[in-house]
């Protein structure tokens, strides 16, 4: 007594199918699993027991093997609970090869035998896809994200013995079948902005910044007193980056599908998200990994942006380990009982107080000590620094700008991403075949490439180089920005104004003196 049954194991955000096979012999009652599983997959035997006895399918005395194929993919979750018990059944003859044919299933089981939503199910649809396998079962509560691929039929099972008698063919029984329009939750989304631009008082330098930030992908500081608002700005650069297309919609929901962050009956994740991780937190939650692979919260930003608030608090390992995913756009992780890869392609978005209380250089509220606010800068260090394109300074809100705002003077966001995309559309243009995508990806050859200044700019920057003894780094830091903004102005060449404006975004000695 043989059985086979289809589902699939996650390897980074993508899916390869798993066959798992169960032989039912005579002999001493035992229960063996190999096919390298992890962990929580060997203790699936308890839960798949439990299930079946406690739904009136109890499993047979006998020497029963699981084999998981292919063996050299390690297996891990609890997804492989519902297969098991399914290719279980089919050994007891209790289900026929027919019966489950060309389906997949996937999800983990309660010890009622209830079905219970697991991590991954976008991915394992989508290889299902791929594959030519025409139906998934998998949790009810998953079954959202697995409708938004085509050509496959979604069926979401709440428990196990409902999902017996829809593969015996009972007379009446059924199993919801989920189908999402994928391009009318895009189209619906497109216009759609939660945190709007116009609600912010002041603060231009500030907005301008994240205008140039967002159009050129450049990574952003804003540092000033509490309450001027640095968290409601980075809050609202999501909302200026262009819409989403489909296939990074559906990269970014795999992301939160394989870290189980996918909101309950959330079928698609259709605009930029906002992450903004306490800086207590661990590397592993910040990079990914653990005891499990994990994606963390550099690949749940990808796409979007990280924002990362008080950012001397850091651990310094954790911001200097950001250094991988801001150069190759993924991260890797490397642990002994496995590897695996995330996508981390985000926006660094900081925020920072200018000294340990918040209010230097206003001595009537700040008694911070000139080497308490050394102390305090100094934690941040010269690698990210080095990685930052914009730094601005922001100062207290003034009365002035409240009122200004109550008379909706403010831009709004939709207005703002207009901008942006005319400026991402430039730079799509400019790089057609390189591989580059942005003017913050340029290297400092490539600045001289694509950035030719004419003679009087050049001179411009000659001057500002000897002047502000500047690096070779932050040069071309300068002309890369410059670049964003004469995109932003919809213009071919840099000219003097957009050099002055991006060397004013410069982080500069005396403010990271140590
Ligand atoms: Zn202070």
């Amino acid at each position: 007594m043989y059985s086979k049954i289809t589902t699939g194991a996650l390897i980074g955000i993508h899916a390869i199918p798993v066959t798992v096979e169960a032989d039912i012999a005579a002999g001493l009652p035992a229960f063996s699993m190999v096919g390298s599983p992890g962990s929580e997959v060997r203790e699936s035997r308890d839960r798949v027991w439990a299930a079946l006895k406690n739904v009136g399918l109890p499993m047979p005395a006998s020497h029963i093997t699981i084999n998981l194929s292919p063996a050299d993919v390690r297996k891990e979750g609890t997804s492989y609970d519902l297969p098991i018990a399914i290719s279980i059944l089919q050994a007891m003859e209790l289900l026929t090869p027919e019966e489950t044919k060309d389906k997949l299933f996937v999800g983990e089981l309660g010890l009622s035998g209830e079905i219970k939503p697991v991590r991954g199910v976008l991915p394992i649809v989508q290889s299902a896809r791929e594959y030519g396998i025409k139906e998934c079962v998998v949790p009810l509560e998953n079954a959202p994200e697995g409708s938004v691929v085509p050509d496959v039929v979604t069926r979401g099972a709440s428990d196990i013995m409902s999902l017996y008698n829809y593969l015996k063919g009972e007379h009446g029984v059924s199993l919801p079948v989920f189908h999402t329009d994928t391009d009318k939750l895009l189209s619906e989304s497109k216009d759609r902005v939660t945190f709007d631009f116009s609600e912010v008082s002041g603060q231009e330098d500030a907005k301008r910044a994240a205008l140039i930030s967002a159009a050129g992908f450049h990574s952003l500081l804003l540092t000033g007193p509490p309450g001027a608002g640095k968290t409601m700005i980075s809050k609202r650069i999501p909302g200026i980056m262009p819409g989403m297309s489909i296939d990074e919609c559906l990269e970014v929901t795999a992301v939160h599908s394989v870290a189980g962050m996918l909101p309950p009956g959330k079928a698609l994740i259709t605009s930029r998200t906002f992450q903004n991780p306490h800086h207590t937190l661990s590397k592993a939650a910040m990079m990914g990994g653990g005891s499990k692979p994990h994606p963390g919260a550099v690949s749940l930003a990808h796409r979007s942006v990280l924002f990362l608030d008080e950012l001397p608090e850091f651990q310094r390992d954790i911001i200097d380990s950001l250094r991988q995913p801001l150069e190759e756009h993924r991260i890797n992780i490397q642990r002994a009982a496995y590897s695996a890869e995330y996508p981390a392609d985000f926006l660094l978005v900081c925020a920072m107080n200018p000294c340990p209380c918040g209010y230097y250089p206003d001595r009537n509220k700040c008694t911070c000590t000139e080497p308490m606010i050394r102390k305090y800068r100094g934690k941040v260090s010269g690698p990210i620094l080095d990685r930052i394109d914009l730094c601005v300074q922001l100062n207290a809100v003034k009365i002035s700008d409240i009122k200004q705002s109550r008379t909706g003077s403010g831009i709004g966001s939709l207005e703002l991403r207009k901008k942006v995309e005319r400026a991402r559309k430039m730079q799509e243009e400019r790089y057609k075949g390189t591989g580059i995508r942005f003017n913050s990806d340029l290297n400092s050859s490539e600045t001289e490439k694509y950035c030719r200044l004419g003679e009087p700019e050049s001179e411009f920057m000659s001057d500002i180089y000897e002047k502000l003894s500047l690096s070779a780094r932050a040069y071309h830091r300068i002309i890369r920005v410059s670049r964003t903004i004469a995109d932003l102005d919809g213009c071919a060449e840099i000219s003097i104004p957009h050099l002055a404006e991006a060397a004013s975004y410069r982080p500069s000695d005396d403010y990271w003196r140590r």
